[in-house]
């Protein structure tokens, strides 16, 4: 199967949709892996950061519009600042999120009472900001 990566490609409307929210460029990743190594987040995600980049680029709706990664990622930018060409992730992860919620989807999975000894401090300030939406 031939798979065709790059924004120009008229089927690559939700990659698009992506890069505009984030204002992120997708197609400059070449998946090193650096931004998922260094996520506290990624034993809780579905996908690890790459991986979303990854369907992204692959134009994937259907599996980014289901991942709960997104609800998970902090803000942290420990990813952005470990990333060689200079990607946000973060940006990335808040874009997917909003096209999660104007489709009409919301929180799919909250952190229970027992994540809160184990998850970052900054994730469950962030998991309040976004849980009280
Ligand atoms: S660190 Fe940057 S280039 Fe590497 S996989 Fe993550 S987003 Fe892609
Ligand atoms: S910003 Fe999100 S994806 Fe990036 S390292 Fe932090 S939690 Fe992980």
């Amino acid at each position: 199967m031939k798979i065709i990566l790059g924004n120009s490609h008229p089927q690559s409307l939700f990659a698009q949709r992506i890069e505009a929210l984030s204002r992120q460029k997708l197609f400059a990743c070449y998946q090193c892996g650096k931004c998922s190594s260094g996520c506290p987040m990624a034993e809780s995600m579905d996908l690890l950061p790459n991986r979303v980049i990854r369907e992204a680029q692959l134009n994937n709706e259907p599996a980014l519009m289901s991942c709960r990664a997104v609800w998970f990622c902090s803000s942290c930018f420990a990813c952005a600042v470990r990333c060689p060409k200079g990607i946000d992730i973060a940006r990335i992860m808040e874009a997917v999120r909003t096209l999660q919620m104007m489709d009409g989807k919301s929180i799919t999975e909250k952190p229970s009472c027992e994540d809160n000894g184990t998850l970052p401090q900054i994730a469950l300030i962030s998991h309040f900001r976004k849980f009280n939406m």
